[in-house]
């Protein structure tokens, strides 16, 4: 639970942005370069009216009646040829262009848990970047964050790192994306995230699955229990859950603010409150079902004590 951000991050102003923004001269001199989003939408529109069998010269004045825009026959045909889209090289998708997945819940919830977003090192013109990170124990843990932080942002995954530190080891990935670092910045903004979360019940699954992930676990008499600082976010995990009728305690104190810790022979302060919640046992089985933990020490404890119980076959 490292969580915490502080400072708000700068920006540069890309280049290709640069040109849109500045003043109508420059504009026309640089007349290829619409914004993205525009772009993007040009070029739906063009691949639709192709699909309805229009001629370049057809479509080409289509899009000068409907935006007032005039694309050269050239510039459709590579695009209809598939040689250029605006798609391509999108490294980065804006927020609207963010689309809800069960990849994207998941990270949500990873990040809300125990993944981080911060702004790091300034890159060699001193501007900060935008990353999201995840350091954990479990290797599939990182491994299936970086996939799927992959796949929602069109680009291959990285590979987890090792990373050792006063004997113990972790694994690590990070990627940079000022639209998800926007999107996922602490504290969560949870009225922005709800439909991601709440797309379907596939996309709610995956995020309380990354959630758990991140900040649950089962412990040894089989009760399965989240914890985190964010008291509004544990009630809202616990009336998700409930729509998959799985019951929880509320959430109650773990430790209180200004607590001490023992940890490598030394002494913490501890800066937060944290709350945790507790699935009801008579809702494990419904737990396995419907969301489980990629993290398999955690899914094997959960089966174990649904064979143990009887709820579960071998
Ligand atoms: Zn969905």
């Amino acid at each position: 639970m490292t969580l915490d951000l502080d400072g708000e991050a700068v920006f540069p102003v890309r280049k290709e942005e640069a040109k849109i923004v500045s003043d109508g001269r420059k504009r026309r001199k640089y007349g290829k370069y619409r914004p993205r989003e525009l772009r993007i939408k040009l070029y739906d529109r063009v691949m639709a009216l192709r699909q309805l069998g229009l001629s370049y010269n057809k479509i080409r004045d289509v899009i000068k009646q409907e935006y007032g825009i005039e694309l050269s026959t050239g510039q459709i045909s590579q695009w209809v040829r598939g040689l250029h889209s605006p798609y391509n090289g999108r490294r980065i998708p804006s927020l609207e262009l963010l689309e809800p997945s069960e990849d994207l819940a998941y990270v949500i919830g990873v990040v809300c848990g125990d993944g981080y977003v911060g702004t790091t090192r300034r890159d060699r013109k001193g501007y900060k970047q935008a990353r999201i990170h995840l350091r954990a124990k479990d290797k599939e843990f990182v491994e299936e964050f970086a996939i799927r932080i992959g796949r929602v942002l069109n680009r291959p995954p990285h590979k987890p790192k090792i990373l050792r530190s006063t004997g113990r080891y972790y694994y690590y990935t990070q990627v940079k994306s000022k639209t998800l670092y926007e999107l996922l910045k602490k504290p969560v903004d949870l009225e922005r995230l709800r439909k991601y979360i709440e797309h379907c019940d596939k996309c709610s699954a995956a995020f309380l699955r990354g959630f758990f992930d991140a900040e649950g676990g089962v412990l040894k008499d089989g009760s399965i229990y989240v914890v985190n600082s964010d008291y509004r976010l544990l009630k809202y995990v616990q009336s998700l859950l409930g729509r998959f009728k799985i019951a929880t305690t509320d959430p109650n104190f773990l430790h209180q603010r200004g607590s001490i810790i023992h940890m490598n022979e030394r002494q913490y302060i501890r800066r937060r409150d944290v709350y945790y919640i507790y699935v009801k046992q008579s809702c494990n089985m419904r737990f396995y079902k419907h969301i489980g933990f990629t993290i398999k020490r955690k899914q094997e404890r959960l089966v174990n004590h649904l064979i143990r119980t009887g709820k579960l076959e071998y």
